[in-house]
């Protein structure tokens, strides 16, 4: 087994504790990661407030991965030691269903095994990226193109590819207005990719004390949705808003604000319903879609096309033990715009 100190969710809300945790030899196709940085997505702080139903404990949260490959497996070819690499949200899929083949693992018929709070086709419960070291099969691994630092590129593999799959799918490019509502880790990197693929930016944030940052990250125009009359203001103007609230939402206030057959894409994952009548969708005949990530082909994609266009995630890197108040800096919106943290600063 391979030891490596991790920051350990024990039970459902609970401190973190710096503990030694165990992951397995490599196997033929494993490789070994020492890992710089980990960012702290909100689906990490859902799942370790056990906010998604019942989670597995006691949980190494981490899907944001980013470090260099220590050792290979003796069948891996795609990677040796010393590669920059990161890890997403997926570390193990059936590789043989229609889904895994078109490069899509997120949607694989066996069920895509996730990062952490998974268990592995093994039976073995997964372990994140909260840790200095993590085993994975080089399927899930993806290189990190020289010229993004390790820091601004582990938010990529969850923040970055969940928006970007939304913006390709739905033809975000030139002439095209998109919305981003929430300017938290998923929202500004959705701003920094629209823009760079060309579409006039909107950000729609609750407040106006992030106006500066939005337009900073490319947005071109900025809307606080709390002011009095702004989203009323703003019907019939966008062809596609990326809804990345982690809360729950007036979706159908928020529909009204597309263009006829805009398309409002859903990544975030409150824990409530949305609401809306169907002559909502039907008038303009719009469209109210969901996005699950993205597969490791997309990933890679979307790596090459920051590295193009000089783009990592805005960080913030804290240390082991700050992990807990930065928790409750994001659920407050209090957070510009990803945590990342330093993990050689985990002492078990
Ligand atoms: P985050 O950094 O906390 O950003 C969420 C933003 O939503 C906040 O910064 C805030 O923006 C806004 N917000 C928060 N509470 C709100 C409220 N009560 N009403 C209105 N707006 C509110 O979170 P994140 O890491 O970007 O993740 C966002 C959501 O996406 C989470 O639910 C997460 O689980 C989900 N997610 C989904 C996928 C997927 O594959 N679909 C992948 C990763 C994450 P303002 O302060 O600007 O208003
Ligand atoms: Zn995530």
């Amino acid at each position: 087994m391979i030891s490596t100190p991790a920051l350990v969710a024990p039970s459902a809300g609970a401190a973190f504790e710096a503990r030694t945790v165990e992951h397995r030899d490599l196997r033929d196709d494993d490789v070994l990661i020492d890992i710089a940085f980990a960012g702290i997505c909100h689906s990490d702080i859902h799942q370790v407030r056990e906010e998604w139903g019942s989670a597995i404990f006691p949980m190494v949260p981490g899907h944001e991965i980013a470090g260099v490959v220590s050792a290979v497996g003796d069948g891996v070819t795609r990677y040796q030691v010393g590669d920059r690499v990161g890890v997403g949200c997926m570390v193990d899929s059936c590789g043989e269903c229609e889904h895994c083949k078109d490069g899509e693992e997120q949607f694989c018929a066996k069920g895509a095994v996730m990062t952490y709070n998974g268990t592995g086709y093994d039976g073995e419960p997964t372990k994140g990226g909260y840790a200095q070291q993590v085993v994975v099969s080089e399927r899930f691994a993806v290189g990190i193109p020289d010229g993004i630092e390790l820091d601004v590129a582990a938010p990529l593999l969850c923040a970055g590819i969940t928006v970007w799959s939304p913006l390709k799918r739905w033809g975000a490019g030139p002439g095209k207005k998109v919305a981003v509502i929430g300017l938290g880790g998923l929202g500004h990197m959705a701003v920094k990719l629209a823009a760079a693929m060309g579409a006039e930016v909107s950000v729609l944030s609750r407040t106006d004390a992030k106006k500066g940052d939005g337009e900073a990250l490319g947005a071109t125009h900025y809307f606080a949705t709390g002011d009095d009359g702004v989203l009323k203001g703003l019907k019939g103007t966008f062809d596609i808003i990326i809804n990345t609230v982690s809360a729950d939402l007036p979706m159908q206030t928020y529909i009204g604000l597309l263009r006829p057959l805009g398309v409002i894409a859903n990544v975030g994952l409150p824990t409530g319903n949305y609401d809306f009548a169907p002559g909502a969708v039907v008038g303009g005949s719009r469209v109210v879609a969901g996005s699950n990530i993205g597969g490791i082909p997309a990933t890679a994609e979307m790596l090459a096309f920051c590295a193009e266009h000089g783009i990592g995630a805005t960080v913030e890197t804290i240390s082991a033990d700050e992990v807990d108040a930065a928790y409750d800096r994001v659920v407050a919106g209090d957070v510009r715009y990803r945590f990342v943290i330093d993990t050689a600063t985990i002492n078990a």
